[in-house]
């Protein structure tokens, strides 16, 4: 790097994958002097963030300030959708399916409540008769349509991302990996196997890597298959939105969300992580090949159950990783304060709808200023409660 100044940059950028691209667009778009690093290409498939779609819900069921993060989310998405002109959200509702005082259904309703959102309960009977795509629905059991909900698009949101902050003035260096963030006195010295770059302070966004650059952070890699289905023969009934964004939580410990197929995939299916049928990893040494037993068999074995109308043998199938943090919560902030630092990371497996927002909310942050939503519940020095899973809630 050649400069006058003594910084390369006022803030750089590590990791422009989901988080890091929105930071860096925010940073750019609030006229800041920014750098953007990433390992890989822009939009590749070797993180968090690809496989072509991610469910948007709203009335998120995992934490309650996360609602007004996802609003915050929807009018950044939609603004990004107007500067890019590609379509990143497709808002075409979920509904969840399982027992009334589960964590899914329970969980919705009180984030609807709670902020006066549109979602409200079905009753069987009704989910018979919308979704008849759903079998062997427990007699017991009960769905919630959530209007606001739907299907975004991961590799398109990244690029559309930093191909706009390119266009406000960032500098991007893809395929660029950084080995070392030394926080020095006064600022930050980035070290690539080529480059150093020197800037007032970093924002470290990524992803499975993070606490391999800040190893101080509660972070664990999981490996998380997802996986594509057909009926055997063409079947609008399974094309969204007739099939929408959907959470079914089963009556044995065990939920599987998706939506229906669109953007030339078929449904897509996938387990939620509920501590025991995913396998932690080292990001770099992930096993990426897909196997029956460990990937297919158990999904495999709940679409034959639930939904009788796709072929249980899956189109296609690849691996992903999560970032799990011990309380299944984001990690958004300063670790100890320090004025030179920020990550984003610990995306738990449910980051991806709130891209846009916690790239506002680090953009914020970064030049001192509050985010417009209540960030404090993801500080990264909280104290952590351990919450295994989603299902694990109550
Ligand atoms: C199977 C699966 C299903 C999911 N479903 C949903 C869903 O339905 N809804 C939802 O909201 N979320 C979902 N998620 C979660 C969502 O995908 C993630 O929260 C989100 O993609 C995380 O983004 P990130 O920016 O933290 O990580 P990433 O997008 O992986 O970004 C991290 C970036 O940092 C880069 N990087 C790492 N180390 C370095 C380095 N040393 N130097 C330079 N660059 C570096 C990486 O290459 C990468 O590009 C799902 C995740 C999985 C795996």
């Amino acid at each position: 790097m050649s400069s006058t100044s003594a910084f390369d940059a006022d803030v750089a950028v590590v990791g422009l994958g989901a988080w890091g691209s929105s930071a860096l667009w925010r940073l750019a778009a609030r006229g800041v002097d920014a750098i953007g690093i990433e390992r890989f290409g822009i939009g590749h498939e070797m993180g968090s963030t690809h496989g072509a779609t991610r469910l948007f819900r709203v009335a998120c069921l995992e934490h309650p300030s996360l609602v007004p993060l996802a609003q915050r989310s929807r009018e950044l998405w939609r603004e990004l959708e107007g500067v890019s002109g590609t379509g990143l959200l497709d808002q075409v509702g979920a509904v969840m399916i399982g027992p009334k005082d589960g964590s899914v259904i329970a969980g919705t309703l009180e984030a609807a409540s709670a902020h006066g959102l549109d979602a409200h309960e079905m009753s069987l009977a009704e989910i018979e008769e919308r979704f008849p795509q759903f079998a062997d629905v427990d007699p017991t059991h009960v769905g919630v349509w959530d209007p606001d909900a739907g299907v975004a698009r991961p590799e398109d949101g990244v690029r559309a991302a930093v191909s706009a902050a390119r266009s406000l003035g960032a500098r991007v260096y893809a395929d660029t990996r950084v080995l070392q963030v030394e926080l020095v006195p006064g600022g930050v010295v980035l070290h690539s196997a080529a480059t150093t770059w020197r800037v007032r302070q970093v924002v470290v966004t990524a992803g499975a890597w993070l606490s391999k650059l800040v190893p101080e952070l509660p972070l664990q890699a999981r490996r998380t298959p997802m996986l594509w289905f057909r009926p055997p023969a063409p079947d609008p009934a399974f094309d969204t939105p007739n099939l929408p964004a959907f959470i079914r939580e089963l009556d044995d410990s065990m939920a599987i969300w998706g939506h229906g197929a669109t953007l030339g995939h078929g449904v897509k299916i996938g387990m939620q992580d509920v501590g025991r049928n995913f396998t932690d990893c080292d990001p770099d040494s992930v096993d990426r090949a897909i196997s029956w037993e460990r990937d297919v068999a158990e999904v495999s074995g709940l679409v034959a159950r639930t939904f009788p109308g796709l072929d249980p043998q899956p189109e296609s199938v690849i691996s992903c990783m999560t970032t799990n943090s011990p309380d299944q919560q984001f990690l958004i902030g300063r670790p100890g304060g320090d004025p030179r630092l920020l990550v984003g990371g610990g995306c738990s497996g449910h980051g991806f709808k709130h891209a846009t927002g916690i790239g506002d909310a680090l953009a914020r942050m970064a030049v001192g200023e509050d985010p417009v939503s209540d960030m404090s519940f993801a500080h990264p020095d909280r104290t952590f409660t351990d919450r295994p899973s989603l299902l694990a809630r109550r």
